[in-house]
Protein backbone atom coordinates (compact mmCIF):
# COMPACT_ATOMS: atom_id res chain seq x y z
CA UNK A 1 0.00 0.00 0.00
CA UNK A 2 1.40 3.39 -1.10
CA UNK A 3 1.03 6.04 1.49
CA UNK A 4 0.48 10.16 1.07
CA UNK A 5 1.35 10.12 5.25
CA UNK A 6 4.76 12.26 5.98
CA UNK A 7 8.20 9.94 6.52
CA UNK A 8 8.31 9.58 10.21
CA UNK A 9 11.78 9.66 11.85
CA UNK A 10 12.52 8.14 15.11
CA UNK A 11 15.31 10.48 16.71
CA UNK A 12 16.46 9.26 19.97
CA UNK A 13 19.44 11.54 22.04
CA UNK A 14 21.38 10.47 24.84
CA UNK A 15 19.68 12.78 27.75
CA UNK A 16 22.28 14.90 27.59
CA UNK A 17 22.12 19.28 26.68
CA UNK A 18 24.95 19.02 24.64
CA UNK A 19 23.25 16.04 22.77
CA UNK A 20 19.96 17.34 22.99
CA UNK A 21 20.58 20.84 21.19
CA UNK A 22 22.13 19.44 18.22
CA UNK A 23 19.77 16.83 17.57
CA UNK A 24 16.62 18.80 18.24
CA UNK A 25 18.05 21.14 15.49
CA UNK A 26 18.22 18.37 13.08
CA UNK A 27 14.46 17.29 14.20
CA UNK A 28 13.19 21.10 13.85
CA UNK A 29 14.89 20.83 10.13
CA UNK A 30 13.42 17.82 9.11
CA UNK A 31 10.34 18.40 10.47
CA UNK A 32 10.00 22.08 8.47
CA UNK A 33 10.63 20.14 5.15
CA UNK A 34 7.63 17.80 5.70
CA UNK A 35 9.02 14.87 8.30
CA UNK A 36 7.10 13.45 10.85
CA UNK A 37 9.84 13.55 13.47
CA UNK A 38 9.28 11.60 17.04
CA UNK A 39 12.09 13.35 19.22
CA UNK A 40 12.86 11.23 21.89
CA UNK A 41 15.08 11.18 25.33
CA UNK A 42 14.70 9.68 29.08
CA UNK A 43 12.36 11.05 31.03
CA UNK A 44 15.41 11.67 33.81
CA UNK A 45 15.72 14.97 31.47
CA UNK A 46 12.29 14.96 30.10
CA UNK A 47 10.71 16.23 33.16
CA UNK A 48 13.46 19.15 32.82
CA UNK A 49 13.08 20.02 29.41
CA UNK A 50 8.82 19.95 30.33
CA UNK A 51 9.83 22.38 32.82
CA UNK A 52 11.83 24.94 31.37
CA UNK A 53 10.17 25.10 27.56
CA UNK A 54 7.00 24.95 26.49
CA UNK A 55 6.80 21.55 25.61
CA UNK A 56 4.95 18.02 26.98
CA UNK A 57 4.77 14.34 26.58
CA UNK A 58 3.02 13.50 23.05
CA UNK A 59 1.94 16.47 21.53
CA UNK A 60 2.23 17.19 18.16
CA UNK A 61 3.22 20.33 16.52
CA UNK A 62 2.80 21.32 13.26
CA UNK A 63 6.22 22.73 11.98
CA UNK A 64 6.97 23.53 8.43
CA UNK A 65 5.53 21.13 5.94
CA UNK A 66 6.16 18.42 8.70
CA UNK A 67 5.47 17.80 11.78
CA UNK A 68 7.18 17.50 15.61
CA UNK A 69 6.62 14.96 18.33
CA UNK A 70 8.60 14.82 21.48
CA UNK A 71 8.11 11.46 23.68
CA UNK A 72 10.27 10.97 26.82
CA UNK A 73 10.74 7.60 27.64
CA UNK A 74 10.20 5.85 31.22
CA UNK A 75 13.86 5.49 32.88
CA UNK A 76 12.41 3.21 35.50
CA UNK A 77 13.16 6.07 37.93
CA UNK A 78 16.45 6.49 37.45
CA UNK A 79 16.30 10.17 38.48
CA UNK A 80 14.71 9.24 42.10
CA UNK A 81 17.33 7.47 43.04
CA UNK A 82 20.24 9.36 45.30
CA UNK A 83 22.46 11.15 42.51
CA UNK A 84 25.53 10.99 44.63
CA UNK A 85 25.30 7.27 44.60
CA UNK A 86 24.66 6.55 41.10
CA UNK A 87 27.82 6.29 39.08
CA UNK A 88 27.28 7.03 35.38
CA UNK A 89 27.64 3.55 34.34
CA UNK A 90 24.59 2.85 36.44
CA UNK A 91 23.03 5.87 34.33
CA UNK A 92 23.49 5.05 30.80
CA UNK A 93 22.66 0.92 31.59
CA UNK A 94 19.60 1.90 32.99
CA UNK A 95 18.65 4.05 29.92
CA UNK A 96 19.98 1.38 27.79
CA UNK A 97 17.36 -0.83 29.62
CA UNK A 98 14.27 1.14 29.17
CA UNK A 99 15.45 2.77 25.98
CA UNK A 100 15.49 -0.73 24.30
CA UNK A 101 12.22 -1.29 24.96
CA UNK A 102 10.93 1.77 24.05
CA UNK A 103 12.43 2.07 20.61
CA UNK A 104 10.82 -1.45 19.95
CA UNK A 105 7.43 -0.30 21.18
CA UNK A 106 7.38 2.42 19.11
CA UNK A 107 8.93 0.66 15.98
CA UNK A 108 6.28 -1.82 16.57
CA UNK A 109 3.21 0.16 17.35
CA UNK A 110 3.72 1.69 13.72
CA UNK A 111 4.73 -0.59 11.90
CA UNK A 112 0.73 -1.51 10.87
CA UNK A 113 -0.36 1.93 10.61
CA UNK A 114 0.22 4.18 7.48
CA UNK A 115 3.59 5.73 9.30
CA UNK A 116 5.57 2.90 10.04
CA UNK A 117 9.15 4.67 11.24
CA UNK A 118 11.44 4.83 8.27
CA UNK A 119 14.48 5.71 9.80
CA UNK A 120 16.35 5.82 13.20
CA UNK A 121 18.82 8.76 14.18
CA UNK A 122 21.00 8.86 17.51
CA UNK A 123 23.80 10.54 18.65
CA UNK A 124 26.99 8.70 20.50
CA UNK A 125 26.69 7.56 24.08
CA UNK A 126 23.31 5.87 22.83
CA UNK A 127 24.92 3.30 20.37
CA UNK A 128 22.31 0.64 21.34
CA UNK A 129 19.78 2.71 19.09
CA UNK A 130 21.57 1.17 16.02
CA UNK A 131 21.12 -2.50 17.32
CA UNK A 132 17.63 -2.43 18.05
CA UNK A 133 16.78 -0.52 14.06
CA UNK A 134 19.26 -3.50 12.73
CA UNK A 135 17.47 -5.86 14.33
CA UNK A 136 14.25 -4.45 13.16
CA UNK A 137 15.47 -3.76 9.91
CA UNK A 138 14.88 -0.09 9.65
CA UNK A 139 17.54 2.00 8.25
CA UNK A 140 19.27 4.35 11.16
CA UNK A 141 22.22 7.21 10.76
CA UNK A 142 23.89 8.81 13.61
CA UNK A 143 24.43 12.33 14.18
CA UNK A 144 27.70 12.83 15.25
CA UNK A 145 27.91 16.00 18.00
CA UNK A 146 31.44 16.59 17.92
CA UNK A 147 34.31 17.60 15.70
CA UNK A 148 35.60 15.50 12.83
CA UNK A 149 38.73 15.59 14.04
CA UNK A 150 37.51 14.18 17.24
CA UNK A 151 35.68 11.70 15.30
CA UNK A 152 39.23 11.22 13.90
CA UNK A 153 40.83 10.82 17.21
CA UNK A 154 38.47 7.97 18.08
CA UNK A 155 38.23 6.17 15.39
CA UNK A 156 42.05 5.85 15.04
CA UNK A 157 42.33 4.87 18.90
CA UNK A 158 39.72 1.99 18.11
CA UNK A 159 41.19 0.83 15.26
CA UNK A 160 44.59 1.17 16.58
CA UNK A 161 45.62 3.22 13.56
CA UNK A 162 48.66 5.61 14.96
CA UNK A 163 50.06 4.82 18.41
CA UNK A 164 48.14 6.99 21.05
CA UNK A 165 49.51 7.91 25.04
CA UNK A 166 49.44 5.20 27.05
CA UNK A 167 50.26 3.79 30.36
CA UNK A 168 53.75 2.74 29.43
CA UNK A 169 54.06 6.36 27.00
CA UNK A 170 51.78 8.75 28.55
CA UNK A 171 53.11 11.45 26.80
CA UNK A 172 53.01 10.52 23.17
CA UNK A 173 52.20 13.04 20.81
CA UNK A 174 49.38 12.00 18.20
CA UNK A 175 49.73 12.69 14.13
CA UNK A 176 46.00 13.08 13.56
CA UNK A 177 46.02 14.12 9.46
CA UNK A 178 47.66 17.50 8.99
CA UNK A 179 48.01 18.29 13.09
CA UNK A 180 49.77 16.69 15.88
CA UNK A 181 48.02 17.02 18.83
CA UNK A 182 49.92 17.08 22.00
CA UNK A 183 49.21 14.13 24.61
CA UNK A 184 47.34 16.88 26.64
CA UNK A 185 45.59 17.67 23.38
CA UNK A 186 44.12 14.04 22.41
CA UNK A 187 40.46 13.60 23.56
CA UNK A 188 41.09 13.04 27.26
CA UNK A 189 38.90 10.23 28.00
CA UNK A 190 41.16 8.23 25.88
CA UNK A 191 44.60 9.11 27.80
CA UNK A 192 45.29 6.89 31.11
CA UNK A 193 45.48 9.70 33.31
CA UNK A 194 41.99 10.71 32.78
CA UNK A 195 39.98 10.28 36.03
CA UNK A 196 36.68 9.87 32.84
CA UNK A 197 38.35 6.93 30.96
CA UNK A 198 34.90 4.84 31.04
CA UNK A 199 33.20 7.78 28.89
CA UNK A 200 36.41 6.77 26.96
CA UNK A 201 34.41 3.40 26.61
CA UNK A 202 31.19 4.56 26.18
CA UNK A 203 32.05 6.31 23.36
CA UNK A 204 33.90 3.64 21.40
CA UNK A 205 30.84 1.38 21.69
CA UNK A 206 29.94 4.03 18.77
CA UNK A 207 32.73 2.73 17.00
CA UNK A 208 32.21 -1.04 17.35
CA UNK A 209 28.98 -0.72 15.24
CA UNK A 210 30.08 2.04 13.04
CA UNK A 211 28.64 -0.67 10.17
CA UNK A 212 24.78 -0.30 11.00
CA UNK A 213 23.94 3.60 10.25
CA UNK A 214 24.25 3.98 6.93
CA UNK A 215 25.74 7.70 7.53
CA UNK A 216 27.34 9.33 9.95
CA UNK A 217 25.90 13.35 9.88
CA UNK A 218 28.54 15.50 11.68
CA UNK A 219 27.59 19.18 13.27
CA UNK A 220 30.53 20.79 11.48
CA UNK A 221 31.27 22.11 7.73
CA UNK A 222 33.19 20.90 4.87
CA UNK A 223 35.49 23.98 4.75
CA UNK A 224 36.77 24.09 8.86
CA UNK A 225 37.35 20.94 8.79
CA UNK A 226 37.96 19.51 5.28
CA UNK A 227 40.96 17.42 6.31
CA UNK A 228 39.49 15.03 8.44
CA UNK A 229 36.32 15.17 6.36
CA UNK A 230 38.24 14.19 3.49
CA UNK A 231 40.52 11.64 5.51
CA UNK A 232 37.69 9.99 7.13
CA UNK A 233 35.68 9.21 3.89
CA UNK A 234 37.94 6.77 3.34
CA UNK A 235 36.53 4.60 5.61
CA UNK A 236 33.18 6.27 6.33
CA UNK A 237 29.60 7.35 4.74
CA UNK A 238 30.43 10.79 6.79
CA UNK A 239 28.44 14.00 5.88
CA UNK A 240 29.05 17.31 7.52
CA UNK A 241 25.66 19.12 7.43
CA UNK A 242 26.34 21.88 10.23
CA UNK A 243 26.17 24.39 11.82
CA UNK A 244 22.87 22.97 12.21
CA UNK A 245 21.38 25.76 14.60
CA UNK A 246 22.46 27.92 11.49
CA UNK A 247 20.50 25.57 8.76
CA UNK A 248 17.57 27.96 7.49
CA UNK A 249 14.26 26.47 7.71
CA UNK A 250 10.67 28.18 6.11
CA UNK A 251 9.32 28.32 9.69
CA UNK A 252 10.70 30.47 12.89
CA UNK A 253 11.62 27.38 15.77
CA UNK A 254 14.03 29.26 17.61
CA UNK A 255 11.11 28.86 20.26
CA UNK A 256 10.97 25.22 19.86
CA UNK A 257 14.11 24.13 22.92
CA UNK A 258 15.22 21.28 24.70
CA UNK A 259 17.32 23.23 27.24
CA UNK A 260 17.31 22.01 30.84
CA UNK A 261 16.81 24.99 32.92
CA UNK A 262 14.63 27.96 31.88
CA UNK A 263 17.03 31.31 30.40
CA UNK A 264 18.04 34.01 32.62
CA UNK A 265 16.74 37.47 31.28
CA UNK A 266 19.97 38.26 29.27
CA UNK A 267 19.01 39.88 26.09
CA UNK A 268 17.67 43.62 27.96
CA UNK A 269 20.90 43.37 30.01
CA UNK A 270 22.66 43.16 26.68
CA UNK A 271 20.72 45.93 25.34
CA UNK A 272 22.08 48.24 27.64
CA UNK A 273 25.95 47.59 26.70
CA UNK A 274 27.81 49.46 24.45
CA UNK A 275 28.85 47.33 21.18
CA UNK A 276 31.69 44.76 21.43
CA UNK A 277 31.99 45.69 25.12
CA UNK A 278 30.84 42.21 27.19
CA UNK A 279 32.73 39.28 28.18
CA UNK A 280 30.68 36.16 27.72
CA UNK A 281 31.76 33.15 30.14
CA UNK A 282 30.15 29.50 30.26
CA UNK A 283 31.20 26.38 30.81
CA UNK A 284 28.61 24.44 29.45
CA UNK A 285 25.96 22.17 31.25
CA UNK A 286 28.22 19.83 33.17
CA UNK A 287 31.61 21.32 33.79
CA UNK A 288 31.53 22.64 37.18
CA UNK A 289 35.63 24.40 37.47
CA UNK A 290 37.03 23.89 41.15
CA UNK A 291 36.00 26.85 43.35
CA UNK A 292 39.31 28.22 43.60
CA UNK A 293 39.50 28.66 39.71
CA UNK A 294 35.95 30.86 39.96
CA UNK A 295 37.49 32.65 42.49
CA UNK A 296 40.33 33.31 40.32
CA UNK A 297 38.04 34.27 37.88
CA UNK A 298 35.88 36.78 39.46
CA UNK A 299 39.13 38.74 40.85
CA UNK A 300 40.36 38.82 36.79
CA UNK A 301 37.29 40.21 36.18
CA UNK A 302 37.05 42.65 38.91
CA UNK A 303 40.80 43.91 37.98
CA UNK A 304 40.43 43.71 34.23
CA UNK A 305 37.16 46.24 34.38
CA UNK A 306 35.26 44.60 31.91
CA UNK A 307 31.87 44.17 31.65
CA UNK A 308 30.65 40.43 31.51
CA UNK A 309 27.92 38.10 31.56
CA UNK A 310 28.90 34.95 33.39
CA UNK A 311 26.75 31.60 33.46
CA UNK A 312 27.61 30.38 36.65
CA UNK A 313 25.63 27.11 37.15
CA UNK A 314 24.88 25.61 40.81
CA UNK A 315 27.87 23.00 40.83
CA UNK A 316 25.62 19.32 39.01
CA UNK A 317 24.63 17.45 41.69
CA UNK A 318 26.77 14.17 40.32
CA UNK A 319 29.90 15.86 41.80
CA UNK A 320 28.86 16.28 45.08
CA UNK A 321 30.24 20.16 44.89
CA UNK A 322 29.20 22.66 47.68
CA UNK A 323 27.42 25.66 46.34
CA UNK A 324 29.77 28.12 44.31
CA UNK A 325 30.72 31.61 46.69
CA UNK A 326 31.96 34.48 44.82
CA UNK A 327 34.61 36.77 46.50
CA UNK A 328 32.71 39.29 49.25
CA UNK A 329 31.41 42.52 47.79
CA UNK A 330 31.72 40.93 43.96
CA UNK A 331 28.17 41.68 43.19
CA UNK A 332 27.90 44.49 44.50
CA UNK A 333 31.10 46.39 42.78
CA UNK A 334 30.19 44.60 39.60
CA UNK A 335 26.77 45.25 39.35
CA UNK A 336 27.16 48.51 36.88
CA UNK A 337 29.60 46.26 34.62
CA UNK A 338 28.33 42.76 35.14
CA UNK A 339 25.32 40.10 35.30
CA UNK A 340 25.98 36.22 36.54
CA UNK A 341 22.73 34.14 35.46
CA UNK A 342 22.37 30.70 35.81
CA UNK A 343 21.65 30.15 32.41
CA UNK A 344 21.81 31.99 29.13
CA UNK A 345 20.06 31.86 25.55
CA UNK A 346 23.51 30.91 24.44
CA UNK A 347 22.57 31.57 20.97
CA UNK A 348 21.20 34.85 21.40
CA UNK A 349 23.74 35.65 23.25
CA UNK A 350 26.84 35.24 20.76
CA UNK A 351 24.98 36.55 18.26
CA UNK A 352 24.28 40.03 20.21
CA UNK A 353 26.36 43.06 19.18
CA UNK A 354 27.57 43.91 22.62
CA UNK A 355 29.23 40.53 22.86
CA UNK A 356 33.06 41.14 22.23
CA UNK A 357 34.42 37.74 23.39
CA UNK A 358 33.54 34.38 24.38
CA UNK A 359 35.54 32.01 27.42
CA UNK A 360 34.07 28.89 26.50
CA UNK A 361 34.89 25.19 28.26
CA UNK A 362 34.80 24.08 24.46
CA UNK A 363 32.08 21.85 24.48
CA UNK A 364 31.50 21.31 20.35
CA UNK A 365 28.24 22.93 20.51
CA UNK A 366 29.70 26.34 21.98
CA UNK A 367 32.54 25.68 20.03
CA UNK A 368 30.64 25.74 16.61
CA UNK A 369 28.35 28.42 18.19
CA UNK A 370 31.46 30.62 19.08
CA UNK A 371 32.86 29.86 15.49
CA UNK A 372 30.13 30.20 12.80
CA UNK A 373 28.68 33.70 15.35
CA UNK A 374 32.21 35.17 14.49
CA UNK A 375 33.13 35.17 18.37
CA UNK A 376 36.48 35.74 19.53
CA UNK A 377 37.36 33.00 22.48
CA UNK A 378 39.29 32.44 25.14
CA UNK A 379 39.74 28.79 25.86
CA UNK A 380 39.15 27.00 29.15
CA UNK A 381 38.69 23.51 28.25
CA UNK A 382 37.73 20.85 31.24
CA UNK A 383 38.17 17.33 29.59
CA UNK A 384 37.24 14.76 26.38
CA UNK A 385 37.27 16.58 23.26
CA UNK A 386 37.27 19.93 25.03
CA UNK A 387 41.06 19.56 24.88
CA UNK A 388 41.34 19.33 21.67
CA UNK A 389 38.35 21.79 20.74
CA UNK A 390 40.62 24.19 22.39
CA UNK A 391 43.40 23.21 20.18
CA UNK A 392 41.68 23.44 17.28
CA UNK A 393 39.60 27.34 17.65
CA UNK A 394 43.74 28.62 19.23
CA UNK A 395 45.70 26.56 16.66
CA UNK A 396 44.31 25.97 13.49
CA UNK A 397 40.96 28.24 13.23
CA UNK A 398 43.12 31.25 14.75
CA UNK A 399 40.02 32.22 16.48
CA UNK A 400 40.98 32.01 20.57
CA UNK A 401 43.26 32.28 22.98
CA UNK A 402 44.58 29.59 25.36
CA UNK A 403 43.60 30.33 28.84
CA UNK A 404 43.01 27.32 31.19
CA UNK A 405 44.04 23.92 30.64
CA UNK A 406 41.88 20.37 30.97
CA UNK A 407 41.31 19.37 34.62
CA UNK A 408 43.43 16.55 34.37
CA UNK A 409 46.41 18.88 34.50
CA UNK A 410 45.11 20.11 38.36
CA UNK A 411 46.37 23.48 36.93
CA UNK A 412 44.89 26.42 38.49
CA UNK A 413 45.26 30.15 36.34
CA UNK A 414 45.77 32.90 38.42
CA UNK A 415 43.51 36.32 38.57
CA UNK A 416 46.75 37.69 36.92
CA UNK A 417 46.36 35.73 34.00
CA UNK A 418 42.74 36.01 33.72
CA UNK A 419 42.98 39.84 33.57
CA UNK A 420 46.10 39.64 30.89
CA UNK A 421 44.25 37.26 28.72
CA UNK A 422 40.58 38.92 28.88
CA UNK A 423 42.82 42.35 28.04
CA UNK A 424 44.10 40.61 25.12
CA UNK A 425 41.38 39.27 23.45
CA UNK A 426 39.24 42.75 23.72
CA UNK A 427 41.77 45.26 23.07
CA UNK A 428 44.50 45.85 20.82
CA UNK A 429 46.07 43.56 17.71
CA UNK A 430 45.61 40.25 18.89
CA UNK A 431 42.23 41.01 19.68
CA UNK A 432 41.92 42.41 15.94
CA UNK A 433 43.28 39.54 14.23
CA UNK A 434 40.97 36.93 16.15
CA UNK A 435 38.17 39.27 15.29
CA UNK A 436 39.51 39.25 11.29
CA UNK A 437 39.58 35.58 11.74
CA UNK A 438 36.53 34.69 13.34
CA UNK A 439 34.48 36.88 11.02
CA UNK A 440 36.37 34.74 8.11
CA UNK A 441 34.46 31.82 9.50
CA UNK A 442 31.22 33.09 9.92
CA UNK A 443 31.08 33.77 6.45
CA UNK A 444 32.34 30.94 5.54
CA UNK A 445 29.53 29.15 7.96
CA UNK A 446 26.67 31.16 6.71
CA UNK A 447 27.67 29.99 3.18
CA UNK A 448 27.86 26.38 3.99
CA UNK A 449 24.54 25.97 5.06
CA UNK A 450 22.82 28.67 2.43
CA UNK A 451 21.58 27.25 -0.82
CA UNK A 452 23.97 25.31 -3.02
CA UNK A 453 26.45 25.09 0.12
CA UNK A 454 28.58 22.10 1.70
CA UNK A 455 26.22 21.26 4.10
CA UNK A 456 23.12 22.47 2.73
CA UNK A 457 23.74 19.86 -0.05
CA UNK A 458 24.82 17.27 2.37
CA UNK A 459 21.79 17.64 4.21
CA UNK A 460 19.41 17.46 0.71
CA UNK A 461 21.57 14.10 -0.44
CA UNK A 462 20.55 12.77 3.29
CA UNK A 463 17.04 13.85 3.04
CA UNK A 464 17.03 12.31 -0.40
CA UNK A 465 18.01 9.43 1.15
CA UNK A 466 15.66 8.79 3.88
CA UNK A 467 12.45 9.84 1.75
CA UNK A 468 13.53 6.52 -0.92
CA UNK A 469 14.09 4.67 2.18
CA UNK A 470 11.22 5.16 3.53
CA UNK A 471 9.02 4.91 0.36
CA UNK A 472 10.59 1.99 0.34
CA UNK A 473 9.23 0.93 3.64
CA UNK A 474 6.09 2.10 2.93
CA UNK A 475 5.23 -0.10 0.37
CA UNK A 476 6.60 -3.22 2.03
CA UNK A 477 3.68 -2.80 4.57
N1 LIG B 1 23.91 26.55 26.55
C1 LIG B 1 22.88 27.45 26.72
N2 LIG B 1 22.94 28.30 27.77
C2 LIG B 1 23.96 28.32 28.67
C3 LIG B 1 25.02 27.39 28.49
C4 LIG B 1 24.97 26.52 27.41
O1 LIG B 1 21.94 27.49 25.92
O2 LIG B 1 23.92 29.11 29.60
C5 LIG B 1 23.86 25.60 25.42
C6 LIG B 1 24.91 25.91 24.37
O3 LIG B 1 24.39 26.86 23.45
C7 LIG B 1 25.19 24.56 23.76
C8 LIG B 1 24.90 23.57 24.88
O4 LIG B 1 24.16 24.29 25.87
O5 LIG B 1 24.31 24.34 22.66
C9 LIG B 1 26.14 23.03 25.53
O6 LIG B 1 26.76 22.11 24.68
P1 LIG B 1 28.33 21.98 24.60
O7 LIG B 1 28.64 20.92 23.62
O8 LIG B 1 28.95 23.30 24.35
O9 LIG B 1 28.77 21.59 26.07
P2 LIG B 1 28.30 20.48 27.13
O10 LIG B 1 27.22 21.11 27.93
O11 LIG B 1 27.85 19.27 26.36
O12 LIG B 1 29.52 20.27 27.93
Amino acid sequence: MESEAPIHVLMVSYPGQGHINPLLRLAKFLADKGFFVTFSTADAVGKLMRTANDISHKSVTPVGDGFLKFEFFDDGGVTSSDDSKRTLSDFNAQVERSGRQYVSQVIKEHAETNHPVSCIINNPFVPWVCDVAADHGIPSAMLWVQSAASFTAYYSYFHKLVPFPSQADPYHDVKLASVVLKYNEVPDFLHPFSPYQTLGTVILEQFKNLSKPFCVLVDSFEELESDYINYLSEFVNIRPIGPLFKSPTATDTSEIRGDFLKSDDCIEWLNSRAAASVVYISFGSIVCPPQEQVTEIAHGLLESEVSFLWVLKPPTKVFGLPPYVLPDGFLEETREKGKVVQWSPQEEVLGHGSVACFVTHCGWNSSMEGVTLGVPMLTFPAWGDQVTNAKFLVDVYGVAIKLGYGQTEKKIVSREEVKKRLLEATVGPKAEELKKNALRWKMAAEAAVAANGSSAKNLDAFLKDIKKRGAVRVKEI
